[in-house]
């Protein structure tokens, strides 16, 4: 197993000296890219198929860092990793006609953020705060999967990158881990029904019914919604609930970010091998009560299949059968009902009187066909 790089992202609570710092950290990175493309094209405006080197544009950073003295106080990985930024856009540029010459950074525009390198072997974790150079100690709140990983000796630290919503505070911690804590291997095998029914978007073959809501997050941005329609924009009071509503948005996007590692984790934890239907891809899951969030599966499986590959790389992981008659047929006789309603939650076999819950039924079937190697050919 080779090395791994990963980005953890996590939220972190900068005091207000801190967050001051980060402010004039992301302007100071901005200003640095933008006097370098400036000096660049002054000087090549008449010819700009010439690809400047980094150590070129570099150059020109130093330059501006001597007529900009604050600049020259800053952190200056972050402002070396602005050169860095601007050196890939003229790459991209340079090979790909499609994208166009390096632009202007602007405030409104671009995001809020400012990356420094770790020198080799530094741990910037501690428990649950990071150490940034020229900042210091900040907290941060994570999950505890990802607590633990930050936490473990056996990563190397590479860089940092701080950004700003408009909100909350963000470190995005890239790191390089050679030796992840693998998972004990289960031999437990279990098959999932999707759904978007309230019956639980997914149904399992042990008959677990996974449910997700963010009703009261919908509830409140509904709410928010309403009274900003009465405000005046752009007046204090509807900037003010703008904010508020951003909060809300940023909530629910997090709890489901949240639900779906820890459900993705636990799974893995607990089976070798995971059973879905074929035809996975073009479902998109509605859940969350009553104003839906939609939710594309493929995301889902996908973080399935990463944590497999950290996790349990000797595992058969996800796997897929086709489709078929799996909701039609009885599990334990084999009969298929060929007028099942998709109202009819439960399955009652006519043939061998078997009562079950129609989904959990249906899991098993999907359970089943992956075990007995039902392939395309036999399935009816
Ligand atoms: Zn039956």
């Amino acid at each position: 197993m080779g090395d791994r790089t990963v980005g953890v992202v996590v939220r972190i609570l900068p005091n207000s000296e801190q967050r001051e710092g980060f402010h004039r950290n992301f302007g100071c990175v901005r200003k640095a890219y933008n006097e370098t493309l400036g000096k660049y094209n002054a000087l090549y405006e008449k010819d700009n198929s010439i690809k400047p080197t980094y150590t070129f544009l570099n150059k020109l950073m130093k330059e501006s860092k001597k007529e900009y003295l604050y600049l020259d106080a800053m952190e200056s990985t972050s402002l070396q990793q602005a050169v860095r930024d601007l050196s890939s856009a003229f790459d991209n540029f340079l090979k790909n006609p499609k994208h166009n010459h390096p632009k202007f950074h602007r405030k409104k525009e671009n995001r809020n953020s400012f990356r420094q390198t770790i020198p080799a072997n530094k741990k910037i974790i501690d428990k649950n705060e990071l150490s940034l150079r020229r900042y210091g100690k900040i907290r941060f709140r994570t999950s505890p999967e990802y607590m633990e990983l930050l936490n473990s000796d056996d990563i190397k630290f590479n860089n940092i990158t701080i950004a700003y919503d408009g909100l909350n505070y963000y470190a995005i911690i890239n790191i390089t881990t050679n030796n992840p804590k693998q998972l004990p291997l289960t031999g437990d095998k279990i098959g999932c029904d999707i759904n978007s029914n309230r019956n639980g978007w997914l149904v399992t073959s042990e008959g677990i019914k996974e449910f997700f809501n963010v009703n009261h997050e919908n509830q409140m941005i509904k709410h928010i919604n309403r009274l900003m329609s009465k405000c005046r924009k752009q007046s204090r009071r509807w900037k003010k609930l703008q904010k508020r509503l951003q909060k809300y948005y940023n909530k629910r996007t997090n709890k489901l970010k949240d639900y779906i590692e820890k459900l993705t984790y636990n799974l893995v934890k607990k089976y070798d091998t995971i059973v879905f239907e074929k035809n996975y891809s073009t479902i998109k899951i509605l859940i969350g009560g009553e104003q839906n969030i939609i939710f594309p599966l493929s995301g889902f499986i996908q973080r399935l299949k990463n944590k497999f590959k950290w996790y349990k790389p000797d595992a058969e992981g996800v796997v897929f059968v086709d489709a078929k008659n799996t909701s039609k047929k009885c599990h334990h006789c084999g009969h298929i009902k060929k007028e099942l309603k998709v109202k009819t939650r439960k399955w009652i076999c006519p043939e061998c009187g078997m009562e079950l819950d129609r989904d959990v039924n249906a899991a098993i079937n999907i359970l089943n066909r992956w075990c007995l190697g039902d392939s395309l050919e036999n399935t009816q």
